[in-house]
């Protein structure tokens, strides 16, 4: 049966953070594994192994690890004895037909009571190959790499060592809520937040029937994509067009955009506390828009008593399209909509608004009725990634559904 061993970054895990990141690691595997022919998933010594019931699954195995925030690498692995002979025997066997200029061993030693040293090992299991197949030794640049890692009673050897995606084991730094657009900037703040650990609560205002479902749909979309991450996500859709119709009677113009986005920051407060989330995040950049500047941002997080992340305020437009088309966002967050703030978006909002000019005009309005009537009407949906298949369910692993409930945990 093939393991896969994955190795998670050892600087994030000093002291006694580490059994809580190595259980959180290994509980987010076997949840993105679920439905997959895996036989177990443990921790061993500083590493994670996965039995994997065939050669075939390794490969599906794999595509699912590269989304486990806090995986550093990984590697398909074989077991072998804790036997010099039967390491090189094993490792020569599986590389019958395998032809290469060079090569070199890399040995680990998760067990130092293991008589030889790293060096000597490799120096060892190097040497019986290199008589059996003539290969050329390259210590620096070689053509083959081979893994060897000591446990205490045997050993891992492997080819081919892939990349994780890095970060934090998702669940760990514990829940937030992100104020989740159809735009291209607010999926990648969400998800750089889970790959530091947070799940993200995703929330979403629209206003429809005012406008079309389309932004609802295209956040569907994308909190899909951000659930192949995090496993599981809920989605608050908030009806946004009463509110807009009354800030657009009352106050001035130049201040609606600042508005909006301090009703905003109230309703996703209210939904963060029902559903346990800690901070905010925001897709807002320093200067993007005339909306953001350090004035207004100012102005719209003191609406909050959370805190209030925004994890894309330094980048370049052109760097977050970058990620948003790694991440698979991009694609659906141009596609036109009519954003709900589009609508009702002067031409010239404030590049600086005043803390007292919009609290004046917050006056005129029933703040407190306004932002309780939208969280009572709110629509959760909840995703999740993958789903156990059954003989009368679709072919697809990727779910959503609707739940008026709002989320507890
Ligand atoms: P985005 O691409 O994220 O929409 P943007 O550059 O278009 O960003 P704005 O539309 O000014 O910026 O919005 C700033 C932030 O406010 C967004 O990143 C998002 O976090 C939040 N926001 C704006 N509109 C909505 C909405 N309809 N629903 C939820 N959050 C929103
Ligand atoms: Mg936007």
């Amino acid at each position: 049966m093939p393991s896969i061993v994955v190795h998670y970054q050892e600087i994030a895990l000093k002291g006694r953070n580490r059994p809580w990141f190595v259980s959180h690691l290994v509980r987010n595997i076997r949840q993105a594994t679920r439905d997959l022919d895996v036989a177990s998933v443990r921790a061993l010594m500083g590493r994670i192994e996965i039995e994997v019931r065939s050669d075939a699954m390794t490969a599906e195995v794999s595509d699912r690890l590269r989304r486990v925030f806090g995986i550093a690498n990984f590697s398909v692995a074989r077991r072998a004895a804790l036997d010099l002979d039967e390491m090189a025997a094993a490792i020569l066997r599986d590389l019958e037909g395998v032809e290469t200029g060079s090569f070199r061993v890399s040995a680990r030693r998760a067990d130092k009571r293991f008589p030889l040293t790293s060096p000597q090992i490799e120096r060892e299991v190097g040497g019986r190959i290199k008589v059996a197949r003539g290969w050329r030794v390259d210590l620096t640049h070689p053509e083959l790499k081979v893994s060897l890692e000591i446990l205490p009673d045997q050993a891992f050897y492997s080819f081919e060592k892939q990349r994780g995606p890095g970060g934090l084991p998702t669940g760990g730094s514990g829940r937030v809520a992100c104020l989740l657009s159809g735009g291209i900037d607010s999926p990648v703040a969400a998800f750089r937040v889970m790959k530091r650990g947070c799940s993200v609560l995703l929330v979403h205002f629209h206003s429809y029937p005012l406008l079309s479902r389309a932004s609802q749909e295209k956040v569907r979309q994308i909190a899909a994509i951000l659930t192949r991450y995090q496993l599981r996500s809920k989605l608050a859709l908030v009806g946004f067009g009463e509110i807009q119709r009354r800030v657009v009677l009352t106050v001035p113009s130049p201040l609606r955009v600042v508005m909006y986005r301090r009703l905003m920051m109230r309703i996703a407060q209210q939904l963060a506390r029902k559903g346990h989330a800690k901070a905010l995040v925001t897709g807002e950049v320093i200067g993007q828009v005339a909306s953001q500047t350090i004035e207004n941002l100012s102005v719209i997080g003191r609406a909050t008593e959370l805190p209030v992340l925004r994890p894309l305020i330094g980048m370049d437009k052109e760097e977050i399209v970058a990620e948003a088309q790694r991440l698979g966002t991009y694609e659906i967050s141009i596609i036109p909509d009519q954003d709900c703030c589009q609508l009702f978006t002067p031409p010239h909002p404030a590049t600086k608004a005043r803390a007292a000019d919009v609290e004046a005009a917050e006056s005129q309005l029933p703040i407190v009725e306004l932002v309780e009537a939208a969280v009572a009407a709110v629509e959760w949906e909840e995703f999740s990634f993958p789903i156990l298949r059954t003989p009368t369910m679709p072919l697809t692993n990727l779910t959503h559904s609707r739940n008026d409930e709002v989320p507890g945990q």
